[in-house]
């Protein structure tokens, strides 16, 4: 039973965007050059509203969600919770594949950054529509995400409020009140109210998917949306009373909805019709399901389940239930659907709000080639290729031969002026990465590679064989261990550790702890040495009275936490309240081992963006977070890299729209500036506020390994699900109690660093550089056209300072003044060269 034989035999309603293309075309090329005033003429003639601005105002959002009935906002909830967890498991891990000898392919999955989606006005709004489209936006990651529904006659001019409050609800807070044609272009060409989007979904009218097809390419689009339709597999198991109610159900959505049932069951076929003739006469929307009924649906009647399932499959149908025995087996042999419903109590209509799936689903037959919407339909995967000088030199030859098949002799010299002929066999394998200072030492860690190391190049061995002699057997070819996908390929983290004779490259306090404080903590290990037979006290109660008493602001031992270094705290927080299928969000550039212990727990990281200035504005980056909904947010303050303290303005208003834990990173709170103020002012007010803290700064000790954090009780309570039993040594806490005896002594180090620095920042701009503001024991500096150039002439003269985003800046720790002073020498030279060559700028 072949799709040829079927065609045609088997009904659906033909639809003709032809006419439609004609009609709307005029209308796409007019909002293309005029823009907002187009679009506001068409939304007057068409929808009868007179808006100045597409953009819906913040205040109607926020009335209609206020406005909201209680038991829909509920349903959307649910809807929402069960939508986001299937889609956030189709969100594709990337790949990392060897080819061989230092070759090999990345494949990485990267979000498109503006979406646009359409919601229909029609008779009856459909707020469902705004979650379907919505979340797989969300959760692929996608950084502006803007609505559009058509303005109603009875809302105002506004779209539906239902469909307002479900945007609201995802915490959307930009939408226009533009329907029809004129919204898809409005997308795609961008207006002075809405900026142009990357890719367009959402169902509507023909007018609508005319605007897609004729707008695609100019923007991405999602799958056209045709009538809808249904096919049900039943046989003698199958209740009629369920087949004819899913029948009607979908039979209702419109006059041209396509419904076919295929059964092996004569009987049924009657059983069904008589149960179908009350059920269309009560039916709410009547005449359009008898009209859908009568005109493109059908009773196909066959003699098994196998040609059921060809006759299905040949027809493609957007939903498919099977109502059959066995159906869950049968359902795993379909081919093409949109969505397939298994059994009884799997309606359709389960599927178009509640069951977790999509519901924008392909009609037509295109399930043959296309899939429902998903996360993937906002994201695409972009191929980052690798190769190292060993590994071309082995494709080369076969570069020589397709090149000259193709007569594209340039594609071959590409390849042959890095690797002239009869270079590649028996050449070392270049590292990954090579980057090297005088002494030739490589400072880069090498990516955790999946696959044939890369010193094994194909042809021509490099480096010792594998001996057989060590195992006594032979090795069996090792393609590495089975690392988790998501880390394969990713490099540790790794600031270079030197031996140069100036080290300001990991923000460490440049001076030794006093010769008091080493005798004291001599001492106080020697304390606990004699009982290192016992575990240590695993709440490590003594040290966080000590830490809470240092951090004053009224708190309580319960209310601090400690664990090695400030890292660890971190790890524990996103063990708790991140981990897989939830997120955190970040503005970056900032401490990049967020973004990396998120992803080492299985965090989806979401990377907002900072202003030019490095700076947050409270605006942006409460809208951000309202958009992202994220788990977790990272505040930095003050920033790593930049060193700028964040106003706690800024900290408070996401306090208040963030709607799991904000974790402020305070690592360098001692070292901030006059009057920058601290977030542990805010802890009494905002019971999900973290602030963390570290002694590798201001208390310069940084090899002990003690970080710490202050929060709400509750919030420690739920830390201790995942620190491991005893966590910090007992020499650790022995070490960091010696240390805060000597809080005075060490913090007065702080205030000499702090004048280095706002001499260095005021010496760095004298020079006519850029340097950020400082709260902390470092600098950013810049902006450099090479600023590796700079970072190697400053590491030819012994001083070693970061390389670290953003590009075109360095970053320099305070030292003691005579590292300084050696810094400024070299940078003065370093700088006379660069600008010599012209490189500046
Ligand atoms: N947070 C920030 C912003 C940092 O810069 C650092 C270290 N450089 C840390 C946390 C981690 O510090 P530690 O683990 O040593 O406490």
């Amino acid at each position: 039973m072949s799709r040829e034989k079927l065609a045609g035999v088997l009904p659906r309603a033909a639809l003709d965007t032809g006419v439609a293309l004609e009609q709307i075309r005029p209308v796409c090329e007019d909002v293309r050059d005029r823009g907002a005033a187009a679009v506001r003429e068409y939304t007057a003639r068409f929808d009868g509203a007179d808006l100045p601005s597409s953009r819906v105002p913040a205040r109607a959002l926020a009335e209609a969600r206020a406005g909201l009935d209680p038991q829909l906002r509920a349903a959307l909830e649910e809807m929402a919770r069960r939508v986001r967890p299937v889609h956030e498991a189709q969100r594709p891990a990337g790949h990392v594949t060897s080819i061989g000898g230092g070759a090999r392919v990345t494949e990485r999955y990267v979000p498109v950054d503006r979406a646009g989606v359409y919601v229909p006005g029609g008779l009856v709004p459909l707020p469902s529509s705004v979650i379907m489209n919505v979340i797989p936006a969300q959760v692929a990651g996608v950084r502006q995400i803007a609505v559009t529904s058509p303005p109603r006659p009875d809302s105002g001019g506004m779209p539906a409020p239902a469909i307002l409050a479900a945007c609201a609800l995802l915490g959307i807070d930009e939408v226009h009140a533009v329907g029809g044609a004129q919204a898809v272009a409005m997308f795609a060409y961008g207006t002075a109210d809405c900026a142009p989007v990357d890719v367009v979904t959402g169902p509507g009218n023909a007018y609508v998917t005319a605007a897609k097809r004729l707008l695609a390419g100019t923007v991405g689009v999602d799958a056209e949306a045709g009538p809808t339709e249904i096919a049900i597999i039943a046989d003698h198991t199958a209740d009629p009373r369920f087949l004819a109610a899913d029948l009607v159900a979908q039979a209702e959505h419109g006059p041209l909805a396509a419904c076919l049932l295929i059964t092996t069951d004569p009987g049924l076929a009657e059983r069904t019709e008589a149960e179908l003739r009350p059920q269309v006469a009560s039916a709410r929307h009547r005449d359009t399901v008898l009209a859908a009924l009568a005109g493109q649906s059908a009773c196909v009647l066959v003699d098994d389940t196998e040609a059921a399932l060809a006759v299905s499959d040949a027809w493609a149908p957007e939903h498919l239930e099977i109502q059959a025995d066995d159906a869950a087996r049968l359902a795993a042999r379909v081919r093409n659907a949109g969505a397939v419903f298994v059994g009884p109590y799997a309606p359709v209509s389960l599927g178009d709000y509640l069951a977790g799936s999509n519901h924008v689903l392909p009609t037509g037959g295109t399930a043959r080639h296309t899939a429902g919407l998903s996360v993937l339909t906002f994201m695409r995967g972009i191929h980052v290729v690798e190769c190292s000088a060993a590994a071309l030199a082995v494709a080369a030859p076969h570069i020589d031969a397709l090149g000259a098949a193709e007569d594209l002799a340039a594609h071959v010299a590409a390849v042959r002026i890095r690797v002239p002929h009869g270079a590649g066999l028996g050449e070392q394998a270049a590292p990954w990465n090579p980057q090297r200072w005088p002494g030739g030492t490589t400072h880069r860690n090498p990516p955790v590679t999946q696959g044939p190391a890369p010193s094994s190049p194909g042809l021509g061995r490099v480096g010792p064989a594998p001996s057989s002699a060590d195992t006594g057997t032979r090795r069996r070819p090792w393609d590495g261990p089975p690392i988790r996908p998501d880390l394969a390929g990713r490099s540790p983290y790794g600031a270079p550790q030197l031996d140069v004779p100036v080290r300001l490259n990991t923000n460490e306090n440049p001076y030794p702890p006093p010769a008091a404080l080493v005798r004291q903590i001599t001492d106080a290990v020697a304390g606990v040495a004699g009982s290192l037979n016992r575990y240590p006290d695993r709440d490590a109660m003594a040290l966080r009275a000590e830490l809470a008493a240092y951090l004053g602001h009224g708190l309580t031992p319960r209310q601090v936490w400690a664990a090695n270094g400030s890292n660890e705290i971190i790890q524990q927080l996103l063990q708790v309240f991140g981990g897989p299928g939830r997120a955190a969000l970040g503005f970056e550039p900032s401490y990049a081992m967020h973004p990396l212990i998120a992803r080492a727990t299985g965090t989806r990281w979401i990377s907002g963006a900072r202003d030019a200035d490095f700076g947050l504005d409270t605006g942006r980056t409460v809208r951000a977070v309202r958009e992202h909904r994220p788990d977790l947010v990272f505040l930095t303050s003050p920033n790593n890299p930049t060193g700028t303290a964040l106003p706690l303005a800024v900290i408070e208003a996401v306090c208040g729209a963030a709607p799991g834990m904000v974790v402020v990173d305070e690592a360098y709170a001692e070292f901030a500036r006059e009057g920058s103020g601290t977030a542990l002012a805010l802890l009494p007010r905002f019971p999900r506020l973290v602030v963390t803290r570290t002694m590798s700064k201001a208390f310069a000790l940084a090899g002990a390994r003690v970080g710490y954090l202050a929060a709400d009780p509750a919030v420690i309570d739920a830390l201790l699900l995942v620190r491991l039993p005893y966590h910090l040594s007992a020499q650790t806490q022995a070490t960091a109690r010696a240390a805060l005896a000597h809080a005075g002594t060490l913090l007065a180090t702080v205030a000499d660093l702090r004048a280095e620095r706002d001499g260095l920042v005021g010496w760095l701009r004298g020079r006519g550089l850029a340097a950020a503001d400082s709260d902390a024991n470092f600098v950013l500096f810049g902006e450099f056209g090479d600023s590796h150039a700079v970072w190697q002439g400053l590491l030819d003269r012994g001083v070693l300072v970061r390389e670290v985003g953003p590009p075109g800046w360095l970053r320099v720790s305070i030292g003691t003044p005579a590292e300084m002073a050696a810094f400024r020498a070299a940078l003065t030279e370093v700088l006379g060269t660069y600008m010599a060559a012209g490189d500046g700028e």
